[in-house]
């Protein structure tokens, strides 16, 4: 009987591969938005269809942009950060359930992802400037403000409120991941039943590629970001991964990845790439900076207690470790049917 069925499901499946799925076609838009170089695929028989849920993606990433970013002195986070240690803020339900996850998370890893980090990012400078280490004092004095337990939220009112002066938020760890959740939703109601958002490595999948093939996704070599060292393939998979490669300060010839561990106020070190696998781009996004600081032991003890969640790190040693149950096919080498990868990681545009 089991027999049977699995050859009747055989017969199906080569019936199906004989369907012209070459009427299939692939748009691809790739372009600068929250400053990291996005790409947008949509597979469709209808190539307008295509183009315009691309567009329709891309108008919903700048509308998050526009409400999240702590750069931009217009945004709602801008205004919370401004009245930090003043009152609440009553901002869209939208920003409120982004901090509220991202508060969730930071309890689920012990503070290793936090948001309030942010009160950092005036002590260190990632984009090369920086040729000096900060002084002690200085990292000290910035960890004070850093703190989870003290952003409030006021459901009442939909209020944000960081209680110290000095305090600030952002999301600079999780944000990508959420517009590529929202881009991802809003191109598939408008019926691309496959496609990918990948945001300079912060990717999320649906669908097959227009061949009936999966999506191949390479992992940039840490040591080389150019060259791919290992392929996976998805399915309605967010594949996301954090690298101390990409933005990092080097001070007397050591290099500090854009990491900072808000329990000591120092960038990471440990680990050169984390990337993890789950369905959801946001939490994979938030998971990976999160194991960045927590390290390999206690990053893949983490991983390992959470349920369809994978990892895949690679150490300062380049030793590779996964989580105990990496579900997707891992390649060493490019499976020689698979067409050109999608890069897990890229800064190119
Ligand atoms: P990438 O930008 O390469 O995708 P991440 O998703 O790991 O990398 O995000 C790193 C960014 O997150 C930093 O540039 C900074 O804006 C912010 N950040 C740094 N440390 C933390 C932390 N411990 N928790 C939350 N956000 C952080
Ligand atoms: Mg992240």
């Amino acid at each position: 009987m089991q027999f049977w069925l699995v050859a009747l499901l055989l017969v199906c499946n080569a019936a199906q591969a004989q369907t012209p799925a070459r009427e299939l076609k692939t748009q691809k838009k790739v372009l600068l938005l929250m400053g990291t170089r996005f790409e947008l695929v949509a597979v469709s028989e209808d190539e307008q269809q295509a183009n315009e849920a691309i567009e329709a993606g891309i108008t919903e990433i700048q509308r998050i942009e526009a409400l999240i970013s702590e750069w931009q002195p217009t945004s709602q986070t801008s205004a919370i950060n401004r009245s930090a240690g003043g009152m609440p803020v009553s901002v869209d339900e939208e920003l409120y359930e982004l901090i509220r996850r991202s508060l969730r998370i930071s309890e689920l890893t012990g503070g290793a992802f936090d948001i309030s980090w942010a009160a950092a990012d005036k002590v260190w400078k990632f984009d090369g400037s920086m040729k000096e280490m900060p002084s002690q004092e200085t990292v000290k004095n910035s960890i004070r403000h850093i703190g989870y337990h003290k952003i409030q939220l006021i459901p009442e009112t939909h209020s944000v409120f960081l209680k110290e002066e000095g305090m600030k938020i952002g999301f600079g760890a999780i944000g990508k991941g959420y517009a590529a959740n929202r881009a991802r939703d809003l191109m598939r109601r408008m019926g691309i039943q496959s496609g990918v958002v990948n945001a300079a490595g912060d990717l999320i999948t649906w669908g097959k590629q227009a061949d009936g093939q999966p999506w191949y996704i390479g992992i940039a070599d840490p040591a080389d970001k150019e060259k791919v060292f290992s392929w996976l393939t998805a399915d309605h998979t967010a594949v996301v991964t954090s690298g101390s490669y990409e933005k990092y300060a080097e001070i007397n010839g050591k290099r500090y990845g854009h990491i900072i561990d808000p329990r000591t106020g120092y960038p990471v070190s440990g680990l050169k790439s984390v990337t993890i696998i789950c369905p959801d781009a946001e939490l994979a996004d938030a998971l990976a900076t999160a194991v960045f600081v927590l390290g390999k032991e206690e990053g893949l003890y983490l991983v390992n207690q959470l349920k369809g969640v994978e990892c895949l790190l690679v150490t300062d040693e380049n030793e590779m470790v996964t989580s105990d149950q990496l579900h997707l096919h891992y390649y060493k080498n490019k499976p020689a049917s698979a067409k050109a990868p999608i890069p897990a990681k890229t800064s190119k545009i």
